[in-house]
């Protein structure tokens, strides 16, 4: 059957129901969007060897007949096939556990390719190899892509289907300008998905990352194109500095600002003042206090009114943006009894309130409309058609790395001739250079230092002979009224024998932590559901919050003292940081422990920087020099989660796009030239997804 880019990916050969239902589950439904889903890694089988020459644990393909294969049963519930493959150089004994089909599949006389390690845990032996017909080349004999699996999807499957698509993937427009790729030397779009699917070589592979992550780069400087030439023509509310209303707001908190802080706030208040629009970004390290930087901010913007050309048109409207709705009712919450006499709203998808009460959508949309609200906090859900932001003058973006550019100019550029001013918030670490190089024209506040009282957060990777030793601490910590979070991998990619499910490990704590009172939390919940349980765990309801990554970015539970990360190797170094960062909130000293499910080197090694370090600019450097650049990908793990490709460490990329978007741009007909650019912009402004 002809396949082309738009087939459903139950069109597939070999691809029933089942499976189109888990590829949904992950967003891809057509050929297109498996193209798009990229390995996370690679297993290196493109060394071949006879038998005789076979290395000591280094990975290879080996093309033999099976001489001898039996079944015998193991320990338990365990079965083993004992094998002898040959070819003209001698033999090798292969062994496989729980896999007793393989019987069948590999009768004896049959020529298979078989790859993976010989190793002499049980004599000289190749251990679980992969094995295909010899010659067919997808799973053995070269670089073979490893993916996130979810469901039903194995591995085979998905890169036979991912072969399949390949096969239409020069029926791919390259959007990108011809003289880039002529001059920089690129590979064409579909030339470089086709290698980073099945690269021919390690340089070919990293040709083809190279040019997605330019891609990514360039169609990112040119949506930043688009933002900052509206800025610079749009004017501003000038907010006016109100010096005695800040002291009173300063010392009506319950803590003492830090001169960082301080510092932020007063920069912040002074780009407010003028009348242009504020872009600062205020960069600090999970818990160095930036909610309350920015509720200053929208202190001193909701009491001011919002004065334009043609007069006064009521009080200002500050729109708070964070990027989950646990996250969003948290600040509600905070900006609430922060902001004692502006009237606060919140408006996400399951959830609205008005001035702390529970209430309808449309009473948020009403009271809206009718200049009811000062502060509006919300997901992206305010974006939403029909939600009046007309007396917009502040927006400010928690954890901005999570919006992409196009949500930021959807809230930023409603009106032709005005703005409102921006104050975007990251705990990613970026050197201010980078940030210039990335963000254009911008202005940065640092927060580089933590509430005074803050201890160091005791850090250890915890092997499987101390966990019992560990849950008897978690117990004490429970006992002396401390709270505990408890985090599992999202996917389970199918390479892992032991990854923990949420569910796993809610079982196995039932059972270690008696008389403990248990949560879970993940994304499968119902909002509601969700919001219930991050309540509870907020008002101590309960003790130990198992729960997915939905608890990384921001979370503020100071009571909360332990957090122990399951399969931690599975994490990015800075995801790793984020999460320790969910505790420690508070002067009690706190813990964070990681529990590794297997303990190859590398991954000893990125743990034990997570050890040694609680500065997250120091483990983002650590995590590009371990991981090295094209080994990894993922949003989670790049400190970039606008981009899949590009890292941190793409800075000459990074300039060579903004070099090549600021040069191209300066011809006013460029984008008539290249109907394909203008598209993929306009698509990527689309892409704002409700929630
Ligand atoms: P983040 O920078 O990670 O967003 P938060 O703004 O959530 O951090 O602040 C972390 C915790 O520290 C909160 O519980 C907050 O109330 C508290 N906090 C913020 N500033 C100070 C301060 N100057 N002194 C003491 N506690 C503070
Ligand atoms: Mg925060």
């Amino acid at each position: 059957m002809a396949i082309h880019l738009s087939t459903p990916v139950s069109g597939l050969p070999g691809n029933g129901d089942k499976a189109a239902a888990d590829f949904a589950s992950i967003g891809i439904k057509t050929v297109r969007d498996l193209l798009w889903y990229v390995p996370f890694r690679y297993d290196d089988f493109s060394r071949r060897e006879m038998i005789a020459k076979v290395p000591f644990n280094i990975p290879v393909t080996i093309d033999a007949i099976v001489k001898s294969i039996k079944l015998r049963p193991g320990k338990g519930r365990m079965t083993i096939i004992d094998a002898v493959i040959e070819d003209e150089s001698g033999e090798l004994k292969v062994i496989w556990f729980n896999q007793p089909y393989l019987v069948k599949t590999l009768p004896v006389g049959s020529r298979h390719s078989f790859a993976g390690l010989v190793d002499y845990r049980f004599g000289k032996t190749l251990s679980n190899p992969i094995h295909e017909p010899m010659g067919r080349n997808v799973n053995t004999g070269r670089i073979v892509p490893v993916y996130s699996l979810t469901g039903s999807l194995t591995m085979r499957k998905l890169r036979e289907s991912m072969q399949r698509s390949l096969s239409v993937v020069d029926t791919l427009p390259d959007w990108l300008p011809q003289e880039i790729v002529l001059s920089e030397k690129l590979p064409t779009l579909s030339h470089a998905l086709l290698n980073v699917h099945f690269p021919n070589s390690h340089e070919e592979l990293n040709r083809a990352i190279d040019r997605l992550k330019f891609d990514e780069l360039f169609l990112h400087q040119m949506l930043f194109d688009e933002v900052r030439r509206d800025r610079k023509i749009k004017n501003a509310t000038p907010i006016a500095i109100d010096e005695q209303a800040l002291k009173t707001f300063v010392d009506s908190l319950p803590f003492q600002l830090t001169k960082a802080q301080k510092l932020a706030a007063w920069e912040i208040v002074q780009d407010l003042s003028k009348p242009v629009p504020m872009n600062r970004l205020l960069e600090g390290d999970v818990g160095s206090g930036k909610t309350v930087v920015a509720a200053i901010a929208a202190h001193t913007v909701s009491k001011s009114p919002l004065l334009t050309k043609e007069g006064a048109r009521g009080r200002s409207l500050v729109a708070y943006l964070a990027p989950t709705e646990i996250l969003a009712a948290q600040q509600e919450r905070s900006f609430f009894k922060s902001l004692k006499d502006s009237r606060v709203a919140l408006l996400t998808r399951s959830r609205q309130m008005l001035n702390g009460e529970v209430c309808k959508k449309t009473d948020v949309i009403d009271a809206l409309s009718n200049g009811e609200v000062d502060c509006l906090i919300g997901t992206h859900a305010i974006l939403q058609d029909g939600i009046d932001l007309s007396r917009l003058a502040l927006v400010v973006v928690d954890e901005q790395h999570r919006f992409g550019v196009e949500q930021r100019h959807a809230l930023l550029e409603r009106d032709p001739n005005h703005a409102p001013h921006l104050l975007s918030m990251t705990a990613t670490p970026i050197p201010r250079s980078l940030a210039l190089t990335i963000y254009g024209d911008l202005e940065l506040s640092i927060l580089d230092e933590l509430p005074k009282g803050r201890k160091p957060i005791g850090t250890a990777i915890v092997p499987e002979q101390h966990r019992e030793d560990m849950w008897k601490h978690v117990r004490s910590e429970i006992s002396s009224g401390r709270q505990v979070f408890v985090v599992c991998p999202l996917i389970d990619p199918s390479d892992a024998l032991g990854s923990r499910s949420v569910m796993d490990v809610e079982k196995m704590l039932k059972k270690i932590l008696t008389g403990v009172r248990i949560g879970v939390l993940h994304g499968k919940l119902k909002s509601d559901e969700k919001q219930k349980r991050n309540e509870d765990f907020r008002d101590g309801k309960i003790d130990v919050l198992v729960s997915t990554t939905v608890v990384e970015v921001g979370v503020d539970v100071p009571n909360a003292t332990v957090m122990v990360i399951m399969s931690a190797e599975r994490f990015g170094l800075a995801q790793l940081h984020q999460l320790r960062g969910r505790v420690g909130r508070s002067d009690m000293q706190s813990y964070c422990y990681l529990l590794p499910d297997d303990a190859s080197p590398i991954s000893s090694q990125r743990l034990q920087a997570v050890v040694d370090s609680q500065n997250g600019f120091e483990l983002a450097e650590k995590d590009l020099q371990l991981r090295g650049a094209g080994n990894v990908f993922g949003n989670a793990q790049s400190g970039f989660p606008d981009f899949k490709f590009a890292t941190t460490a793409d800075v000459p990329l990074m300039k060579l796009s903004r070099d090549w978007a600021m040069k191209l741009l300066e011809d006013a007909s460029f984008f008539e030239a290249h109907p394909l650019v203008r598209e993929r912009i306009e698509e990527a402004l689309e892409q704002i997804h409700l929630e």
